[in-house]
């Protein structure tokens, strides 16, 4: 019996008053598992979906899948993780490793997954359980706070490495200047492409800081000219790839409208609900469309090897920092996307 006791953000049925703070057991730690203490857990729009019923979930749960932690104690027969290691996880918490996707590394496609923060005990606790083999060590150098934005840069990682083809001249447009379109940008600007990225009236801040640190181009999706200026930038030739990174209806209109004949669309951003695609105007250019979800292991060892050879820049897009008391304000503030990540502090680095 595990006497301890800890606070979670646990959701326990329908409708907003179903996410509630309490007290919780600490969970105890089996063979071949490994306990985290979180240091610092981030808030995504998956997060705001499950508040709001617009996400599968396995109730009760502690919701929470973005964190960096340290390992507080590992169970028997675990080599990978010592106690006191920083670490993070991947998200595919249970898996039935006999699929013919799990056989093939695919976890996140499992019909038996169930998934950290929604069908297993997440992140928004002080501390949570993982299977060792989806716990890696977070790279000498890497902060806590940037380590927490692990799960969403993995995910860009696959999409953009794993699931799309992206060659060095290519012209690639990019909606959302939020951090999955900025992150998006950034690698696919390292790969040598040609990057526009979008945002729309209001993201002048946003637009500043990817110039800065994401792509050659960038123009307001709202702007009555977009075409005019997008045809400018492109001389002519539209886009041979695009990336859908809000989940907004009229974001995906219009990269399917500037993707060029035979060209390549891929949607990362979640809708949330059903959509209208207008999928004869992607037929009659032979558009590639493409989803992608979540991420593999070798998306996570990629990304943790493009880190260390500096692709990316990810300081500045963390933002404040809530105790999980304050988790209301915070879920408020992340739906409002004044910041890029809310992140909270679950305990001492
Ligand atoms: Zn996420
Ligand atoms: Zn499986």
């Amino acid at each position: 019996m595990n006497e301890r006791t800890m606070r979670a953000l646990v959701k326990e049925g329908p409708g907003r008053e179903g996410l509630v703070l309490k007290t919780v057991p600490v969970p105890a730690c089996g063979p071949d598992e490994v306990l985290i203490r979180v240091v610092y857990a981030g808030v995504c729009g998956t997060d705001l979906h499950i508040y709001h019923d617009e996400y599968t979930v396995f109730t009760p749960v502690t919701i929470g899948h973005e964190f960096s932690g340290v390992v507080e104690q590992v169970g028997e027969g675990v080599t990978n993780v010592v106690p006191g290691d920083r670490v993070v996880s991947l998200t595919c918490s249970v898996h039935c490793g006999t699929c013919d996707f799990c056989r093939q590394g695919l976890y996140m496609l499992c019909p038996n997954k169930r998934g950290l923060g929604s069908g297993y005990d997440g992140a928004f606790a002080e501390y949570m359980k993982s299977p060792a083999d989806l716990v890696l060590k977070i790279p000498e150098g890497l902060g806590m706070e940037e380590a927490a934005l692990s799960e969403p840069l993995a995910s860009v990682v696959r999409a953009v490495t794993e699931n799309m083809t992206v060659k060095a001249g290519d012209r690639v447009y990019v909606s959302g200047v939020g951090m999955m379109g900025q992150l998006t940008a950034q690698l696919c600007t390292a790969s040598g492409a040609d990057v526009t990225i979008a945002g729309i009236r209001g993201d002048e801040e946003r637009l500043k800081l990817a110039r800065a640190l994401c792509a050659a181009h960038t123009v307001d999706a709202s702007a009555a000219d977009l075409e005019e200026q997008t045809l400018a930038i492109t001389e002519g030739d539209m886009y041979d790839v695009v990336f859908e990174c809000c989940g907004a209806p009229k974001s995906m209109e219009t990269c399917i409208a500037l993707c060029r004949r035979r060209g390549q669309y891929c949607q990362i951003g979640l809708y949330g609900d059903a959509v209208s695609v207008p999928l004869d105007k992607a037929l009659m250019k032979e558009l590639q469309i493409t989803t992608s979800f979540s991420a593999t292991h070798s998306s996570w060892k990629r990304m943790f090897r493009l880190i260390r050879q500096g692709i990316f820049t990810l300081s500045p897009y963390v933002g404040s920092v809530f105790a999980l008391e304050q988790w209301e304000e915070a879920f408020r503030l992340a739906a409002s996307s004044k910041e890029y990540k809310v992140l909270f502090r679950l305990s001492k680095e």
